[in-house]
């Protein structure tokens, strides 16, 4: 296998175990240097650091590793995507729940790739070249390792065009078959349909793959809807940004006399309320309304409601949108505190990766003052536990979320 050559000092952090490699860190290229290929990577005394796919199209990250040891990298792929599966299987042993992260990219040493796990369809997520060149050999490693009837790639993330790949979604592995890159419109249909039924701590959710954001459901707020699970016995819910429901669903089956899901989409609300159909959840009692959360505060003299949840899109999708975001996350949360009543609680979140946590925590505080209200901390969460990240590369943690008591 050809070799690249590191710069002398920067190849510490690759020593370090952080898996991507800096196109200002690179020496030297081989002469027929290939996009999306693996190669050898050696420090300037020319010791193997590891393997790693590498492309010259991305102005900053030109390379992510595979591993950090002689070994051949497809065996290392193959090792790592086993050690993925084995621990899912060992957090979710005897579970109710058939459904998580079962790749979670560079914290699973599978960088570039994520794969969820719906019952059993996988959807996977292709971020990089290097990992679309191994597609094919990644999904039939899967195919060979777990029971499943699809795999459904929902790579439409704009970051791809910076690897120069163009958003794709699709079936790419169906009885025994490997498609690759055909698309929807090619007359490829799923012979048991684009939805799944999955099951979370005995609930029900409907996942309509083709219409739906990131790879289908929230899987990362697992745990943050146990706890309203176990919260919400007769009291009044609001659930903001509510998604397909997964916080309504939960509060619901906790025993909640009424949920109020408020999106601005109606064919989420629409699917939020089949998810309480498949449930078994009488609606009668339960509002959906499709509406813009802030004109709907705005429209509020107060909320009447025990339990608040405000899980909105990430407000800051790229460094620059810093500034905005950390206005639009403290006008949502001042509004909100204001107009809540005494003795009530607030889950609030941010899946923003450019918000650091401490930041989020000064932007509850600010809002906190702002609303002039008395606020403390009852539970601080970040990702379930499939959403794991890696000590050696932090570049993975986004969610932040604060169970708030509001007096
Ligand atoms: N809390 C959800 C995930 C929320 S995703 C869950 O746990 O499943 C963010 C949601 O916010 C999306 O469904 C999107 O349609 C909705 N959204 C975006 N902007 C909005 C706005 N201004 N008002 C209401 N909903 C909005």
């Amino acid at each position: 296998m050809e070799i690249i050559e590191i710069k002398k000092g920067k190849e510490v952090p690759i020593k370090h175990r952080h898996h991507w490699v800096f196109s200002k860190s690179v020496h030297k290229y081989p002469q027929d240097f290939k996009n999306g290929e693996i190669y050898r990577v050696v420090d300037f005394k020319k010791k193997t650091i590891g393997h790693g796919y590498f492309s010259k199209k991305p102005k900053a990250i030109v390379g992510r590793m595979i591993n950090f040891a002689m070994e051949d990298p497809i065996v290392s792929l193959r090792n790592n995507i086993r050690s993925a599966i084995e621990l899912r299987q060992k957090l979710f042993v005897e579970s109710e729940t058939n459904s998580y992260r079962l790749i979670n990219g560079e914290a699973d040493r599978v960088p570039g790739l994520i794969v969820d796990r719906y019952n059993d369809v996988l959807v996977i997520q292709v971020s990089t070249l290097g990992i679309e060149s191994l597609k094919k050999t990644i999904v039939n490693m899967l195919a060979i390792e777990l029971d499943i009837r699809m795999v459904y790639e929902k790579s439409n993330m704009p970051s791809r065009s910076i690897e120069g790949l163009k958003p794709f979604e699709g079936v790419v592995w169906e009885n025994e078959k490997y498609y690759g890159q055909k698309s929807l419109d090619e007359d490829l249909t799923a012979s048991e349909g684009f939805n799944v039924e999955i099951r979370e701590n005995g609930m029900k959710f409907d996942v309509d793959l083709k219409n739906s954001h990131k790879t289908g459901f929230y899987l990362d707020q697992r745990n943050m809807r146990e706890l309203i699970k176990s919260l919400s016995k007769g009291k009044r819910v609001l659930n903001c940004f509510s998604y397909t429901g997964g916080f309504s669903i939960a509060a619901a089956l906790g025993g909640a006399r009424h949920v109020t899901s408020v999106d601005i989409s109606e064919e989420v609300i629409k699917q939020a309320e089949k998810n309480f159909d498949i449930n078994n959840i009488e609606k009668g009692p339960h509002n959906f309304i499709a509406a813009d959360v802030f004109k709907y505060m705005e429209e509020q003299d107060q909320i009447l409601d025990d339990i608040v949840i405000l899980d909105p899109p990430a407000f800051a999708k790229k460094k620059s949108d810093f500034g905005a975001a950390r206005s639009g996350y403290r006008r949502l949360n001042r509004d909100t505190l204001k107009k809540m009543k005494p003795g009530s609680m607030l889950l609030t979140c941010s899946c923003s990766y450019h918000m650091d946590e401490d930041s989020f925590f000064e932007v509850i505080k600010e809002s906190a003052a702002a609303a002039k209200r008395d606020v403390k901390i009852l539970q601080t969460h970040r990702h379930a536990m499939d959403h794991l990240q890696n000590i050696y590369h932090g570049e993975m943690d986004y969610l932040k979320s604060y169970l708030l008591w509001v007096e």
